[in-house]
């Protein structure tokens, strides 16, 4: 094992403030560096009671007439599914759709990958982040299982996968009803290759996989490990990339060909379990992307890893979280500290619970 090192530094902004009668205010800004990748995210304790100003409460009754206005026309409600979304060919997959469950697999009318499919999560147009049991979501996350096997098969230059989901507009969904995105490519993405290029360097340079260091090493200090669920260990980002991040790592997975039942089921219990929590913060919104090494290979030092990030609130007229300094200068602000949501969010992969 290698030791992570999380790197933090120091930064002071001094002004007279108005909300201290004027006086010399010297606020301190703490920078985080991620270890692998270097992404910086900040913190700063004065905004640390204020997180309603950037994210406002959910608007609830704004969000009820939001379901019931989307309801009428919505193309999966009501089994519309079954005429209105696009089908694969047979060779690919013979009945056109995969279904398991309530959920259902079906091609993206607009792809943006060679192999770009959506599931269907359930029948039910609208839930609360604490309504997404795991059995629907492993139901779905089987389907997303067996189509990315599928399409390996078919075509083995189909190697990068990655399994992601947009909930509610405000996190850049299209439509309200519950559904995920697989997306297969012959390449990986910007974040999956940078991922992949980090963790196959830390294995050449220490002879030792990132993913386990860095699980022994926040396992061992204990501040941002939540739970172990089968062979997945979840855990809150060190140096986030979005709000109220939360990572998991599967220790024995370097892609998603070699994921059991089991597997599915840990992401599926470790998802519910986190839309629980992030429903108990206020949260109402949230886009998670599961990486894979590449299909059918060896991708040294890499191991399966999920990003879960909330976003901003369901309200009238939202404020986009996502400005020039995540967007253009690609940083983060941490609103609440990841040792804080870790001691919050444990609760919530308890099996008792
Ligand atoms: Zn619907």
């Amino acid at each position: 094992m290698t030791k992570i090192v999380f790197e933090q530094w120091h930064q002071q902004a001094a002004f007279h403030n108005p909300l201290k009668g004027g006086e010399l205010d010297h606020q301190d800004i703490q920078v985080r560096v991620d270890p692998l990748t270097g992404h910086q995210s900040i913190f700063n304790g004065a905004l640390e009671d204020k997180v309603s100003i950037l994210f406002p409460d959910t608007d609830h009754v704004y969000a009820a007439e939001r379901a019931s206005e989307t309801l009428k026309t919505c193309f999966l409600c009501e089994g519309r599914w079954k005429q209105t979304t696009p089908r694969y060919p047979s060779d690919l997959i013979p009945d056109g759709r995969l279904v398991r469950g309530e959920t259902v697999l079906f091609p993206n009318l607009f792809p943006l990958a060679a192999r770009h499919a959506v599931v269907m999560v359930g029948n039910q147009h609208f839930r609360e982040l604490s309504d997404f049991p795991p059995a629907l979501l492993q139901d779905a996350l089987s389907a997303a299982m067996d189509f990315i096997a599928r399409c390996h098969a078919g075509d083995p230059e189909m190697a990068w996968f990655t399994i992601n989901a947009n909930y509610l507009p405000p996190a850049g969904a299209s439509v309200v009803h519950p559904h995920l995105q697989v997306l297969g490519s012959p390449r990986p993405g910007t974040h999956h290759q940078l991922l992949i290029e980090a963790s196959r360097d830390h294995h050449s340079k220490h002879g030792t996989c990132y993913w386990l260091d860095l699980v022994d090493t926040e396992w061992a200090e204990g501040a941002r490990s939540i739970a172990a669920v089968g062979d997945s260990r979840w855990l809150t980002a060190f140096s986030p990339v979005g709000v109220n991040e939360v990572n998991a790592v599967w220790t024995h997975r370097e892609h998603f060909l070699q994921w059991t039942e089991d597997d599915v089921k840990a992401m599926a219990e470790g998802l519910s379990g986190m839309l629980r929590a992030y429903h108990e913060l206020g949260c109402s919104t949230f886009n998670f992307s599961c990486f894979s090494g590449a299909l059918g290979a060896s991708t040294p030092g890499f191991r399966c890893m999920l990003r879960l990030v909330s976003r901003q609130n369901l309200m009238p007229h939202h404020r986009t979280d996502d400005y020039y300094f995540q967007k253009l200068l690609r940083n983060e602000i941490i609103v609440r500290r990841p040792e804080v949501l870790a001691e919050r969010f444990r609760k919530y992969l308890d099996r008792g619970m």
